[in-house]
């Protein structure tokens, strides 16, 4: 796998006095299914239509393939796929997949074949003569994947392909998404703000922030090692507690929280005495009891229940603890232990269940 097949240097975008993208650096490798992942406005849109050739950047460089890309967009081998769909509501489901061959003089006989082939993909056979209006959502987002792949992009480029259907049908939809990129071997660059989504399709991802990367990794990496405040609060939920590095040894840091306690956390990063930190620790990492936690009370801080929520596979708490709300995740498995609101409880976590993030 080429590692800078997707190569993006040091581009930035400006709109009047604004910056959308701030000299931005990203290599996506070939065959991968990569994420553009930030709140509203951080610029995922805009990167992605730079790719696409409907935005010229004011500053930097994209190249595909060792090449540079300054083509016009239809002309670029790549492809979007609008959230929108952007159908043709005149044209049935056959010319509108066809619609982006017929303008390159593709011979009709390959049209027919490629379009049946497209549409076969994204398991919309006989259904070809319909127009838009006549399928469901999910089938009109269908539609608009197969018109994205007949033209055989080098990327494909999906800007909230998702964000139109419903809960169920867009789970279904991001399995069939990820058949479709192993089935292919086609890059696959989705901008999305829903990170459970990114984490579920994606080989890597990219938290943006401001025009700015924030991290670059696997969903796997950005969940367990985060590598600041906003990362880890972007991605799932967390619980951070400030305080200050009070001692170092070799596994790890002594921290002095104030009023909130005094936490030992093994870590492998080394963050000097006296720096103000923040402890991280995601909700199902965290222990809740009514007795004083084994360990004595290593990591571990008394509250007050105040809040259960039951979601099925998990039922989420929230403990008062100081002018604290820690939230705790546990699982609905076996026998669940009995809480109540109003319970004094025992919150603890394990001494590599945190982690330590500059603030
Ligand atoms: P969303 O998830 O809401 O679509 P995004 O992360 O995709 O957000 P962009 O659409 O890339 O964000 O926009 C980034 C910023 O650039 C926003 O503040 C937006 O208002 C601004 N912007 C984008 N396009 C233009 C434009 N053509 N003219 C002026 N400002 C623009």
């Amino acid at each position: 796998m080429s590692s800078d097949f997707l190569h993006i240097d040091r581009v930035s975008r400006r709109f009047g006095a604004f910056t959308a993208i701030d000299n931005l650096s990203l290599d996506i490798a070939q065959g991968e299914f990569f994420a553009l992942l930030g709140p509203s406005g951080c610029g995922k849109s805009t990167l992605l239509r730079m790719i696409a050739g409907f935005e010229e950047p004011d500053a930097g460089t994209i190249t595909l393939d060792g090449k540079a890309l300054t083509q016009p967009p239809h002309r670029r081998p790549v492809n979007m796929m609008f959230q929108s769909y952007a159908l043709f509501p005149h044209m049935n489901v056959t010319r509108n997949v066809a619609f982006g061959l017929r303008q390159e003089d593709v011979p009709s006989s390959a049209v027919r074949e490629r379009v049946a082939a497209a549409l076969s993909l994204v398991q919309l056979d006989g259904l070809g003569d319909r127009k838009p209006h006549q399928l469901s959502g999910g089938q009109r987002q269908r539609v608009a994947l197969a018109r994205a792949l007949v033209k055989r992009p080098k990327v494909l480029l999906l800007d909230e392909p998702l964000a139109a259907l419903d809960k169920k049908l867009r789970e279904e939809t991001q399995s069939q998404l990820v058949r479709l990129h192993r089935e292919l071997g086609t890059t696959f660059v989705i901008v999305t703000h829903d990170q459970e989504e990114a984490m579920m399709m994606a080989q890597r991802m990219a938290v943006m922030d401001h025009g700015q990367i924030a991290q670059i990794g696997t969903p796997e990496e950005i969940y367990d090692r985060p590598v600041s405040r906003y990362v880890a609060s972007f991605i799932g939920n967390v619980n951070l507690i400030e305080g200050v590095i009070a001692r170092i040894d070799p596994l790890g840091s002594q921290i002095d929280c104030g009023p909130a306690g005094y936490y030992r956390i093994e870590h492998p990063n080394r963050v000097a005495q006296g720096t103000p930190v923040s402890i991280a620790i995601r909700p199902e990492k965290l222990r809740l009891t009514i007795d004083n936690p084994p360990g004595k009370a290593i990591n571990a801080m008394q509250g007050t229940l105040v809040e259960i929520g039951y979601l099925g596979d998990s039922t989420h708490y929230r403990v008062r603890t100081g002018d604290r709300l820690m939230t705790i995740a546990l699982a609905n498995q076996g026998k669940m232990p009995r809480f109540a609101i109003g319970d004094a409880v025992w919150v603890s976590f394990a001494l590599d269940a945190a982690i330590v993030l500059e603030r």
